[in-house]
């Protein structure tokens, strides 16, 4: 494992839980092996090829989120619900293949068995509402299947509501009625509500309603770098408010630079602005993005460990940004 000893000895305590990477997309394009260590093909421009079991056990980290991708333009003939449920057989058969490496995993109970067991937990949740084609019967078709949250927004504009960026993007709405309709249906389903890549509006309309703490899966904060795609102060407070946390990107394109620097800057502006029980890990590794130098894979997270222990962040607020934070919001959902 990378990092000095006293970084792998806080993720032996806190074997990290990332919010988001979207490896079982690659898994049903290409047949993509979570169980085989992978190296990136091209060490600057790996689009994808950065998560799996071995290098996940050598990150020192527990379990990993993993987002379930649809896209409305090329997967509207099959099926956008149907491509989910392919990315969720996909992944089915892989643990079945090796019961011994991945375990998918629903509550933080089932999380920690995984370390008692001595496996990976591989957990669930869906990249955009418009997976669910409009029917709100499909949040539980889907829990039922182990899908822990759902985003309400992607890239375009959706039955529930409008994209941060994207197609049909309306800065001036917020959620639509069956937006509202949506986050109801997913407490009741024990499913979380990520508000990544949704517009300012919808994600305050969101939190507004919220009994149970939502997540931002993958995102940067404003505070630390001006972009499109980060949140603001208010919406960390929103979120916070509810009891829930905020991923951080290891995009440097969203994070304003490369290296852990700026990555360590996004997670101080979040303990800055609403505590040690809002930062959480938000790779988006497998998602389209060249990943940030010393994150390109979960190898790398012991590193920022070691940054964030440099930047003055104590033991106990590192373990909950590796995992307390995402235990305690499985929990309470
Ligand atoms: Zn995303």
């Amino acid at each position: 494992m990378l990092g000095s000893p006293e970084a792998q000895a806080i993720h032996e305590a806190h074997p990290a839980i990332d919010l988001h990477a979207d490896t079982l997309m690659w898994a049903r394009w290409i047949g993509y092996d979570l169980h085989k260590a992978h190296e990136p093909p091209l060490p600057r421009a790996a689009l994808g090829g950065h998560v799996d079991v071995p290098r996940m056990r050598e990150g020192g980290m527990g379990a990993q989120f993993f987002g379930l991708v649809s896209l409305p333009l090329a997967d509207r003939v099959r099926g956008m619900a149907r491509v989910v449920h392919e990315q969720i057989d996909q992944l089915d058969a892989q643990i079945a293949r090796k019961p011994d490496g991945l375990r998918l995993v629903r509550t933080a109970d089932e999380v920690d068995a995984c370390r008692r067991d001595d496996v990976m937990g591989a957990l669930l949740g869906i990249e955009g509402a418009h997976a669910l084609e409009g029917d709100l019967d499909n949040v539980d078709a889907f829990a039922r299947r182990g899908v822990r949250y759902i985003g309400l927004l992607h890239f375009s504009a959706n039955e529930a509501g409008f994209p941060a960026y994207g197609r049909g993007r309306d800065d001036a709405t917020g959620l639509t009625p069956w937006g509202f309709e949506l986050v109801r249906r997913c407490e009741a389903a024990r499913v979380i509500v990520d508000l990544a890549h949704i517009n300012k509006r919808g994600f305050l309309d969101a939190c507004r309603i919220a009994t149970k703490p939502p997540m931002v899966s993958h995102t940067g904060v404003l505070g630390a770098f001006e972009h499109w795609r980060n949140i603001d102060d208010e919406q960390l407070r929103a979120v916070a408010d509810k009891g829930g946390c905020v991923g951080v990107i290891f995009c440097p394109r969203f994070v304003g630079g490369d290296g852990l620097a700026p990555v360590v800057k996004h997670m101080l502006h979040i303990l800055d602005v609403v505590g040690e029980e809002g930062a959480a890990l938000g790779s988006d590794w497998d998602g389209f993005i060249v990943p940030t130098n010393d994150l390109k894979d979960p190898r790398g997270l012991p590193l920022l460990t070691d940054a964030l222990l440099e930047a003055g962040v104590s033991e106990a607020a590192i373990g909950k940004i590796l995992r307390g934070n995402a235990m305690r919001v499985l929990a309470e959902c």
